[in-house]
């Protein structure tokens, strides 16, 4: 059989995945599928930039379309993989012969989560997660445009953040207590709210969507947002900001393991010796972090995918490097270092109100994480430093005269 390496999906765990098979030497047929019309793109400007109007789509490209020719990558686009037949090693598509595969990549990212409230299927309503969609969405945005966001977490607010630039009137509408609740220390999430009500956003605390309303002039389109406060909000466009789920149909179909996610151990290997999975769609077995998790950000589709393709060329490679994160919301830059998973401390190093400042989170005195609002520095210095968890001491932890370096116990 010719050593042929299947690609599903052609994400930025896809692409590296390919990249960095050819890098390591891998000389056999590479083929890529995708249900989608574009080869692979950065996703992280489709809320931002490229919302905005201010990147061209010729910027979105992951690699120049020679990339596919010189590293021979076979990229079907419009293709969906459909089965995944374990015995015979077949990948079935939606169009075209069956893929014989010597090893598999499952690199198939997460789908928005949809809202289940009545009049979710007027137009109007949107998810963001392709180029198409954020076409379709820009494209009805104009000054002084109504639009409600349903979800407050990072996606949610680059995205009401754009929109103000744009001159449209904003509603967020968050069921939490607070927004970016899932990631976040309290303090973070008020100086967010703080700057997005400044910038002329109104956030909605505790408030869920119980329906959708079309207008009686076009009752194909929506017009009003009905929420659990008993208001009600008119709506131009409405954004389900409401996270996303792990594409994992083509695996449970194949019998694969899947636990939030496709299974994978350190080495991003499935319960099928065969077949690997990366990024979004995949949750892995983390020792750094004594538990599995699945994490959606660029860096971690990026680290995971070379370890795919190390441990396809046979060199067993772990995953176990310190995640990071990073959102751009009007002039504030939010990078975040680590997971503050089970944090029991917070502690700010500079104010809020001077719009540079950093939370560092700590658990039994050690520094699992931070977020770096417009503090590069620190969020380098934390890379380094946090890896090996120091132990603080605290009240120098607090002072931002002092290089976080220097602030180890
Ligand atoms: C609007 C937005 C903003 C973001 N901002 C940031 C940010 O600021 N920072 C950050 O770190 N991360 C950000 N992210 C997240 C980041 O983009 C993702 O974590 C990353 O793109 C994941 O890459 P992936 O390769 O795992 O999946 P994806 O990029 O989702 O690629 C998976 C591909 O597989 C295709 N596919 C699925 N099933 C099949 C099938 N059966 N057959 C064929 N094809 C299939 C999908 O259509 C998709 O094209 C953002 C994401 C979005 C949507």
């Amino acid at each position: 059989m010719t050593d042929t390496i299947a690609i599903v999906g052609a994400g930025q765990a896809a692409l590296q995945t390919a990249e960095s098979l050819r890098r390591g030497g891998f000389a056999g047929h590479l083929v890529m599928v995708s249900d989608e019309p574009h080869p692979a793109y950065q996703r992280p400007p489709l809320s931002k930039k490229y919302l905005a109007g201010e990147l061209p789509l010729e910027r979105m490209w992951l690699k120049p379309a020679a990339f596919y020719e010189s590293h021979q990558v076979d990229l079907r686009l419009n293709v969906r993989a459909t089965a995944i037949h374990r015995d015979r090693q077949q990948l079935e598509l939606s169009q075209g012969e069956p893929i014989q595969y010597s090893q598999l990549l499952l690199a198939t990212g997460a789908s928005p989560r949809q809202s289940t409230a009545p009049g979710v299927s007027l137009q109007g309503i949107h998810a963001l997660r392709s180029i198409s969609d954020a076409d379709l969405i820009r494209a009805r945005l104009k000054p002084g445009s109504r639009v409600v966001i349903v979800g407050g977490g990072y996606m949610g607010l680059e995205v009401a953040a754009t929109c103000r630039g744009l001159g449209c009137q904003v509603d967020v509408l968050e069921m939490g207590a607070r927004v970016m609740n899932r990631v976040v220390a309290p303090v973070i999430s008020d100086f967010f709210t703080a700057e997005h009500r400044r910038a002329g956003v109104s956030i909605h605390l505790g408030t869920t969507v119980t329906g959708f309303l079309a207008a009686a002039s076009d009752p194909t389109r929506v017009a009003t947002v009905l929420a659990s406060d008993g208001k009600e909000y008119p709506a131009d466009e409405v954004i389900i900001a409401m996270g996303v789920q792990p594409n994992i149909d083509l695996a449970t179909r194949a019998g694969l393991d899947c636990e939030n996610g496709i299974a994978v151990d350190e080495t991003c290997r499935t319960n099928d010796p065969l077949i690997f999975s990366a990024g979004d769609c995949c949750s892995q077995v983390n020792h750094r972090y004594a538990k599995r998790i699945r994490l959606e950000s660029v860096d971690n589709a990026f680290e995971q995918a070379k370890t795919v393709a190390s441990n396809m060329l046979g060199t067993r490679t772990v995953h176990d490097k310190l995640p990071w994160f990073w959102s751009d919301q009007y002039d504030l830059k939010i990078l975040i270092v680590g997971l503050n998973i089970d944090y029991d401390q917070v502690v700010l190093r500079g104010t809020p109100d001077s719009r540079s400042f950093s939370c560092a989170y700590l658990r039994d005195a050690r520094l699992i994480a931070m977020d770096c609002i417009n503090n590069a520095k620190d969020y380098m210095a934390a890379k380094k430093l946090i890896a090996d968890k120091p132990l603080c001491d605290l009240s120098r932890l607090a002072d931002p005269t002092i290089p976080l370096k220097d602030t180890v116990a």
